[in-house]
């Protein structure tokens, strides 16, 4: 699934990287993983199809801009998603239950 300039992998259901696991209004953040550099909706995602573990992103590269917003199709760093909980450039809101798994993408 095409979402601005990147390439969404895994079980995307629509162009705002909704997926099989996470379709509610808000669920509307994708993530690079930095095992593959391939964005997945979802860790669910990556583990049914990605060929091997995932890995979270270090604590050292907070600056990386490892959010896509499903609403604009731009990025947004690791902190300012920390931060904000919100797309950095149209401001879309994203699911607060997210911070429940932020260990399997942040370590
Ligand atoms: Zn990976
Ligand atoms: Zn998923
Ligand atoms: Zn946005």
């Amino acid at each position: 699934m095409r979402v601005g300039v990147h390439r969404v992998h895994g079980a995307v259901v629509d162009a705002q990287t909704r997926c099989a696991h996470w379709a509610g209004p808000l669920d509307v953040l994708a993530i690079l993983f930095p095992c593959c550099g391939r964005w997945y909706p979802c860790h669910s995602c990556h583990e049914e199809h990605a060929d091997h573990p995932a890995r979270p992103w270090p604590a050292r590269v907070r600056e990386a801009q490892a959010l896509l917003c499903g609403v604009c199709g731009e990025t947004s760093s690791i902190d300012e998603y920390l931060a904000a909980g919100q797309c950095a450039r149209c401001r879309a809101g994203f699911n607060p239950n997210c911070s429940l798994h932020h260990h399997l993408y942040f370590a």
